[in-house]
């Protein structure tokens, strides 16, 4: 029997990957998602334990301002109304995230806006930063020393294994800083986590579509290259190319669950461990991202580490050395006829999901555009 031959092979059946793999097939494409892990689905993959949705590679909140993505997402799983709005514990004492007016009052008793306006701005004087060149330059001048030292620079050191004034000021832009009392952690339209769990979502998405786990591309590249038109790639793009230009350097976690013999445990989905002593930077209670009522609760404990062979890289490391590197890989893809790259590991971005979907999408787009325009060229040829 002949070998069935696929227009897509797509690598990895994170969100890039399955949303492309979806947009392939409504197209009419023979399409096959290959994952090497024993599950579909990638990092927003849940398990579930004691009835309860586990996020088993770290807490996934879905937000956007993309009214399209939304309703992308919305038509596989209908969507919970959740908002993330974590507690950040700093040596026993509580405070909200993120900055706004309940995380002032905590601190400095301060009830009033203007008062807490001047406090920041007395303190961003006091340290005197004209242009933000790094992280910690960039928290300080947005939230003055105080809130750095006690919620920024702890948390920020464990996560990364980096000292804040080596880190890319990006990062903690991802944090608003509000003069209201409101505790939303993101500033976006929707907001909300899939009702029954990330899993229907990415069943949505794969339905009817050829899957393989348990499939390590790069070691059956020449295979899987022999079998499919083209290649979506999601996974490390180093990787991909061997390493000829050197290793990209990523963020890995460990992550430690526990199920528990109580209903409530934090109260809240997840709680943030500011100091530095604390070795984990987070504690996620995953029932509460569903309203969860079960009699028993499941927690996990999240311990950045730095990647190394065979551990999962989950963050990648966007600083100027490593941008660099990057740039040379992003000059080698640029050539590849055959070749997608896609999603955090392929284009070594801190996406969120949003951005992903919003990316694989962009990128299915573009292939049928290119697709269309060869067919009109090939036309005129003829
Ligand atoms: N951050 C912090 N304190 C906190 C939470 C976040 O300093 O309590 C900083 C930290 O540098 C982190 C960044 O903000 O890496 C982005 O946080 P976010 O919650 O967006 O990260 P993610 O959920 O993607 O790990």
């Amino acid at each position: 029997m002949s070998q069935q031959r696929y227009d897509y092979l797509i690598v990895g059946s994170g969100l890039f990957g399955a949303v492309f793999a979806y947009k392939a097939k409504q197209a009419g494409k023979q399409v096959l998602v290959i994952d090497k892990r024993p599950h579909l689905g990638g990092n927003v993959a849940c398990n579930n334990i004691a009835d309860i949705n586990v996020h088993q590679y770290g807490a996934h909140i879905f937000h956007t301002s993309n009214r399209e993505v939304w309703d992308f997402v919305n038509s596989f799983v209908p969507f919970n109304r959740y908002t993330n709005s974590p507690l950040a514990n700093y040596k026993g004492k509580l405070f909200n995230l993120p900055f706004n007016m309940n995380t002032f009052y905590a601190l400095w008793g301060i009830s009033r806006p203007e008062e807490a306006q001047a406090k920041i701005e007395q303190e961003r004087k006091e340290a005197g930063i004209t242009e933000a060149r790094n992280l910690e330059e960039q928290a300080v001048s947005l939230v003055g020393k105080t809130i750095y030292e006690l919620l920024i620079k702890g948390y920020t050191e464990k996560q990364w294994g980096r000292s804040c004034n080596t880190l890319p000021a990006f990062i903690i832009k991802r944090l608003p800083v509000r003069f209201t009392f409101d505790n939303n952690y993101f500033d976006d339209d929707y907001q909300g986590i899939p009702k029954g769990g990330y899993n229907k979502l990415i069943d949505g998405l794969l339905a009817d579509i050829e899957t393989k786990t348990d499939m390590d591309f790069l070691e059956k590249q020449d295979y899987c290259e022999s079998i499919a038109d083209q290649i979506v790639y999601t996974g490390r793009i180093d990787e991909f190319y061997a390493y000829c230009y050197g290793a990209l350097e990523y963020r890995s976690l460990r992550f430690e669950t526990h199920t528990l013999d109580c209903a409530n445990y934090q109260g809240n989905a997840v709680v943030n461990y500011t100091d530095r002593e604390t070795p984990y930077t987070r504690i996620i209670e995953h029932k509460h991202f569903e309203a969860g009522n079960q009699p028993q609760t499941v927690i996990t404990k999240e311990y950045p580490l730095e990647w190394e062979k065979g551990a999962e890289p989950f963050y990648p490391i966007n600083n100027e050395s490593n941008m660099r590197i990057y740039a040379r890989y992003q000059q080698l893809a640029e050539h590849e006829k055959n070749v997608i790259f896609g999603g955090r590991l392929g284009e070594y971005r801190y996406y969120d999901m949003d951005e992903v979907i919003e990316k694989a999408l962009l990128a299915w787009s573009r292939t049928e555009c290119h697709a269309y325009g060869s067919f009109i060229s090939g036309r005129r040829v003829s």
